[in-house]
């Protein structure tokens, strides 16, 4: 996996944005070995373990990773992706296997009765071809369904020896504390003007304010277009998880800028501010806002875990008010 947080002395988890790369006084949450930070161009920025990497971060799996976050091909098999290219460019019979993953329907009602397989929101998005706005709504749920199935990691773990308790919650520390980096950036556009009048857009995140963030892009593409006109046209708060897709999703109109891959030269810019006009604000569900607020998992899944045995045990509270004392309470 890719650690993108150390533990810090005071058990908090910092991410590697918020510090300097090569060795750092972090330690791995897993194994509690030294981090050094690797802030390289190629590979996203992550830590290393200062000697071997421990058997919890080794391991190459997606246990913890933010669902469609940077990937957008999740659980497509070369083959299926194929088929659903196929479908895409309407020259598939029928899909069945794709429909059963829910990447495909059928809509009767189009080509004006005749009908056709379509791709779903799922099935776009491989291809950049979802709105931003259904897309964020497609992995908010996706993102839901992940905190779920490590919460019941936990609760697992609990209640099994063979399962490692710890490492579960760290792997729910980690998910979260991702998301809450996420949960507070901002999304932007803006409109860079270059001083013969062409006209480029940025689009990416920061967590600090848009002005703060302009300046910064107006003195690193000076060495390249010069002195530059910046304007932020929009700025979405709390949907960095957007970001990534944004840059996918528009990804053919990209326009290099010495080393920066995120401007984009558009004919038409219409539909892009549309479109990040519909998506508007992060409004946070009930799960965002204790990742934002709490920006710390175990207190949460402990009251849950709580919670959750409570329930669990209902039927025992049930049986103790109707006067049966005589069940064993602490067997189940
Ligand atoms: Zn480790």
């Amino acid at each position: 996996m890719f650690l993108t947080h150390g533990l810090n002395a005071y058990d908090e988890l910092v991410p590697v944005e918020a510090v300097p790369s090569g060795r750092t006084s972090l330690q791995c949450p897993y194994c509690r070995r030294s981090l050094i930070a690797r802030k390289g161009r190629v590979k996203g920025w992550h830590f290393a373990h200062d000697g071997e990497t421990c058997r919890e971060v080794a391991q190459d799996n997606d246990r913890i990773t933010v669902p469609f976050y940077d990937r957008f091909d999740v659980g497509l098999s070369r083959r299926t992706f194929e088929t659903l290219t196929a479908v895409r460019a309407g020259t598939y019979g029928n899909p069945k296997t794709l429909e059963q993953l829910g990447y495909v329907e059928y809509n009767q009602f189009a080509r004006g009765g005749l009908g056709e397989w379509q791709l779903t929101t799922i099935g776009r998005i491989p291809f950049g071809e979802a709105t931003l706005s259904a897309f964020a709504d497609f992995q908010r749920e996706r993102i839901a369904q992940k905190h779920a199935q490590l919460m019941d990691a936990i609760d697992m773990a609990a209640r099994y020896d063979h399962l490692d308790h710890a490492t579960a919650v760290i792997d729910l520390r980690l998910y979260r504390a991702q998301l809450a980096r996420l949960l507070s950036c901002s999304l932007y556009l803006m409109e860079v003007t270059t001083g013969d009048g062409r006209a480029l857009y940025k689009i990416g995140m920061t967590g600090r304010t848009a002005v703060e963030r302009a300046a910064e892009v107006q003195a690193a593409v000076r060495p390249y277009l010069g002195d530059v006109q910046i304007r932020p046209l929009r700025v979405l708060a709390g949907r960095g998880l957007v970001e990534r897709y944004a840059l996918h999703r528009w990804r053919d109109s990209q326009h290099q800028v010495g080393s920066m891959g995120e401007f984009f030269q558009l004919e038409d810019r219409r539909r892009l501010l549309a479109e990040f006009t519909r998506l508007g604000d992060l409004d946070p569900n009930e799960l965002e806002a204790s990742i934002i607020n709490q920006q710390d998992a175990t207190a949460v899944s402990w009251n849950k875990m709580e919670e959750q045995a409570l329930n669990n045990h209902s039927d025992l509270w049930q049986r103790l008010a109707d006067g049966d004392t005589n069940g064993n309470l602490y067997t189940s």
